[in-house]
């Protein structure tokens, strides 16, 4: 075992950097190290079995920042396309604001459309091009860094996680599925992206085009907009049972019934990021799986491979020992045994992601498809002002083509 500026211990013993004094006992973590017989070298930053917000290692902290920045930005969105929309409706007595293009990242359906239409026709699709670059946008993150746009991103994702911490707070715990109703329950998205997919797929370039014209397809915003001013009681009753429920059971909706996250899942699965286990760092105390939303066996695999691995990184941030477990590309070099705290910290240097690292690279891909499209004059739809006049107003009563 390399000797090293840390003190070394016997198998066991807990070892930390001197200059990272007052580290509180974590018992849990040093009875497992025993348990497992390897020496806990600690995580640098953890006190007493956690790391303090502020501390710019913390992944937390940053993805908290990601969620509620997207929060902030959706709720901004919303305000402004409200705006918009009651211009139109007063028949020009309110506030003019400019149509916010982003809110079509409400529109999957039409951002999916758009890209069979895009890939078909090799042209920008000229009614909702946003939805069609925020999807690419979504999708690109997913095959770079997992499902990091459900977990770091998605305003649904940030209240189901808050539901069910709200759950936690309350019962003491979350209950789980046993395994026999999770497994088909967690099909259910599958089934219900499968359908958009095949919707999606099937259509010619022509009949998605004929309906994305039509005046139903040139409002879908309006109507999704009037879909919650106008709530039915039968979905008001939906979202009501989805939100108790998400209060017990761990992020019911994303986890088994929402299609878009499936989607992200499977595209996911193409991510050189990975969750990634040192198996001579760890002390084999099972923290990273008990903190899973995901119920994946952090503990007992090298790597999580998983479409249900949301790039969270929760199992991270509870996770005690240096280098054990992190987001991260393929290890280098092999060898280094338990307690060669060098060789463990070179088989990963320069390819882990620091919450930081992916905070801004969210930013820069998301950032650059949007910049791409605006500077390609492609991110608005442009329509005369007539169109919306006569259709805003008239929104509740266009059916579906
Ligand atoms: S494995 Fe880690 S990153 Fe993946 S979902 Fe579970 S806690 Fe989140
Ligand atoms: S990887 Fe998991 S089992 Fe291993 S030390 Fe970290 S939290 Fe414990």
């Amino acid at each position: 075992m390399a000797k090293t500026q840390y003190e070394v211990g016997e198998a066991g013993q807990e070892i930390s950097e001197p200059d990272d004094g007052g580290y509180g006992g974590d018992d849990e973590a040093q009875a497992a190290a025993k348990r497992a017989k390897k020496i806990l070298i600690r995580r640098p930053g953890m006190v007493a079995g956690r790391m303090h917000w502020r501390d710019g290692r913390n992944v937390k902290t940053w993805r908290y920042a990601a969620q509620l920045a997207f929060v902030l930005l959706n709720a901004y969105l919303c305000v402004q396309f409200y705006l918009w929309v009651r211009y139109y409706e007063t028949g020009g007595a309110t506030l003019k604001v400019a149509r916010p293009a982003g809110v079509e990242g409400w529109l999957p359906i039409a951002g999916l459309m758009n890209l069979k239409y895009a890939l078909t026709t090799f042209e920008i699709p000229p009614i909702h091009p946003a939805a069609m670059f925020l999807l690419a946008a979504f999708l690109l993150v997913s095959v770079l860094f997992k499902k990091a746009f459900c977990s770091w991103l998605c305003p649904v994702g940030t209240l189901s996680e808050m539901l069910w911490q709200l759950g936690k707070r309350i019962f003491g715990r979350n209950f789980l599925m046993p395994r026999w109703l999770d497994v088909p329950l967690r099909a259910l998205k599958y089934l219900l992206m499968a359908v958009f997919l095949y919707v999606a797929v099937t259509m010619s370039a022509e009949a998605i085009e004929a309906f994305m014209r039509s005046p139903y397809g040139l409002i879908a915003d309006v109507k999704m907009l009037n879909f919650f001013r106008y709530i039915s009681s039968t979905a008001l009753v939906t979202i009501a049972v989805l939100v108790i429920g998400s209060v017990f059971i761990q992020n019911l909706w994303c986890r088994y019934l929402c299609p878009y996250g499936a989607l992200l899942g499977l595209v996911s699965m193409l991510s050189p990021f990975k969750i990634r286990r040192d198996a001579e760092a760890c002390i084999d105390c099972a923290k990273c799986a008990k903190a899973c939303p995901a119920q994946l066996p952090v503990d007992r695999k090298l790597q999580i491979r998983s479409a249900e691995c949301t790039g969270c990184q929760s199992c991270v941030t509870v996770c005690p020992a240096r280098d054990a477990l992190q987001f991260s590309l393929r290890p280098g070099g092999k060898g280094a045994a338990n307690g060669d705290v060098d060789g463990i910290a070179r088989r990963w240097r320069r390819r882990v992601l620091s919450g930081a690292m992916l905070t801004l690279l969210l930013v820069l891909v998301i950032g650059g498809v949007i910049g791409a499209a605006k500077g390609s004059g492609h991110w608005q739809t442009v329509l005369p002002e007539a169109v919306y006049q006569q259709l805003v107003p008239l929104a509740q009563r266009l059916a579906h083509p």
